[in-house]
């Protein structure tokens, strides 16, 4: 089923930020002659969805951009490999129903005919057990809970939609308030084994906030019958990467891979340039994209100690996937959440239950997930040895799962796969303007209570974009679409 030019369903959370008054730029250069009557040119750090999204913004206002990218793909986390013919991503990727950014670049991209809608079979594996729980009749049968707290398990999203401002959130814990709002059942049975598994000794210190953005946004993407539909992109999210990378390029912008950012050339508080591999990049106006410590490392002597320490302030966890490509079906489910401590992945995302990549053949493609401190020992596992120390848990969580099922393995890790919400997590977050002049940062770190996601990226990169075409549009004069830039599409939520 295609979606057609439906556009917009539902509404974001609110998001906030902090006003970044104490961070605003120093100093104000002034335009040298030279510079009069050019666009800007604009170096984008990070090819993946803020990045790209960032670029193609800024190439419609009529900026000139280049696009820095370290890996040799673009994509970001979710860049795609190949196998057997088929893309997929590096770590399971999909977009819920009312990802509303993305639906618009699709839409102005007229791709719409490639994004797909299909409903997912969602469940848990819980006390030896697995459960199927994608509709609300699932949660009325689900045995571990009484039948008095399955009620209340499922009526927590209206519940959480009765909350108005999420700062009452920030600074209480996701645990406490999940066991005040549902019970101490459902918090031990449901939440807290999610928490555990998630995030590890970070599990109690989780903001609420960020809990309840995430309750709000899967519960907004269930339909009439509250069975949840997700989208996905014909021939995976790297197909969407392409199009995009096309249409950079096409506008007249440049995508270098293999080429990251090393520092900075700064004039009177100003930045000048970037520099990479290949030398000096002059520039304008400079937007970041990366994770913030990649950030604090680019600006390393430009900028005070204090505001390099708060942009390392935010602690992120890393991922480590495990793709198996197996012959035979794990479950019938798509995504299954294990609600047990001691399986050490927690979740298991059957793509191909979602995606059905080679109907009829016997290859199946299986995500083992697990969030992770880059210094855990399993982070430094070779594939091999991942894949050993995985085998007898799957083995015990599918009894005639069989070794010889697998075809092949795959091993992908990102170091900074997600930001750390604790509580308090607001106060951390800086501002999208830095201390240096032209200098911006478009971050997935920076969109609390939201959690990060290729929707919100795509939202945060045109935003940037726009807000720093604007103002080296009114600082170096002509050059820019102005009625481009003067009517923005891009529109961060009301803040709560
Ligand atoms: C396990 C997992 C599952 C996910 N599932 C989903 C999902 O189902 N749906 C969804 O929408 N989102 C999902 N996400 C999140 C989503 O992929 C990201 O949040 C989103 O793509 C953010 O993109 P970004 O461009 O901000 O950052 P990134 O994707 O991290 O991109 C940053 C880019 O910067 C590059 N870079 C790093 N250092 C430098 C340097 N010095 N110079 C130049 N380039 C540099 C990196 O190589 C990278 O390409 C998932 C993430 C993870 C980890």
């Amino acid at each position: 089923m295609t979606i057609g030019g439906q556009m917009t369903q539902g509404e974001d959370v609110k998001t906030a930020k902090p006003t970044g008054a104490r961070y605003r730029p120093v100093q104000s250069a002034a335009t040298s002659p030279d510079q009069a009557n050019q666009s800007p040119r604009i170096v984008v750090i990070g090819g993946g969805f803020t990045g790209l999204a960032a670029a193609y913004e800024a190439l419609k206002q009529g900026a000139q951009v280049t696009v820095l990218e370290a890996d040799r793909v673009a994509g970001g986390l979710a860049a795609c490999f190949e196998v057997k013919g088929e893309q997929l991503e590096r770590f399971y990727h999909f977009w819920y129903n009312t990802d509303q950014h993305l639906l618009r670049l699709v839409d102005e991209l007229e791709l719409n005919e490639e994004v797909v809608v299909r409903p997912s079979a969602t469940g848990m594996y819980y006390a030896g057990s697995l459960f199927r729980l994608a509709t609300p009749l699932d949660v009325l049968r689900f045995k571990p809970l009484s039948l008095i707290n399955r009620l209340r398990l499922g009526l927590l999203v209206l519940a959480a939609r009765r909350i108005k401002s999420w700062r009452d959130l920030d600074h209480v814990s996701a645990a406490e308030w999940l066991s005040k709002l549902c019970g101490k059942e459902v918090f031990r049975v449901v939440w807290e084994p999610l928490l555990l598994g998630k995030f590890g000794k970070h599990a109690y210190d989780v903001s609420a906030a960020w809990f309840w953005a995430k309750l709000l946004l899967r519960g907004g993407s269930r339909g009439k019958g509250g069975a949840e539909n997700l989208m996905y992109f014909k021939g995976g999210f790297k197909a969407l990467v392409d199009y995009l990378v096309a249409e950079i390029r096409r506008r007249g912008g440049n995508v270098r891979y293999g080429m990251p950012a090393t520092g900075l050339e700064v004039r009177d508080g100003v930045v000048t340039g970037v520099r990479c591999a290949d030398g000096l990049l002059p520039c304008d106006g400079v937007i970041a994209t990366t994770a913030l410590p990649i950030i604090a490392d680019v600006i390393e002597g430009h900028v005070d100690r204090d505001y390099g320490a708060r942009l390392r302030k935010i602690g992120y966890l890393g991922n480590v996937c495990l793709v198996l490509e197996l012959k035979h079906s794990l479950s019938e489910l798509y995504w299954m959440n294990v609600n047990d401590p001691s399986f050490p992945f927690v979740g298991i995302i059957e793509h191909t239950n979602f995606e059905p990549l080679w109907p009829g053949k016997n290859r199946h493609i299986v995500y083992l997930s697990k969030y992770l401190s880059t210094d855990d020992p399993v982070y430094a596992m070779s594939d091999l040895d991942l894949l050993h120390f995985a085998l007898p848990h799957i083995q015990r969580m599918f009894p005639s799962f069989n070794r010889d099922w697998i075809i092949d393995h795959h091993v992908w890790r990102a170091d900074y796969a997600q930001p750390l919400a604790v509580t308090g997590y607001a106060e951390l977050i800086p501002d999208n303007d830095t201390p240096i002049e032209g200098f911006k940062i478009a971050s997935m770190a920076q969109i609390y209570p939201e959690d990060r996601g290729t929707n919100h990226a795509i939202r945060e990169g045109r935003l940037v974009a726009g807000l720093l075409v604007e103002e080296l549009r009114s600082k170096l004069g002509a050059g820019v679409n102005g009625a481009a830039a003067g009517n923005r599409l891009v529109s961060r939520p009301n803040k709560g």
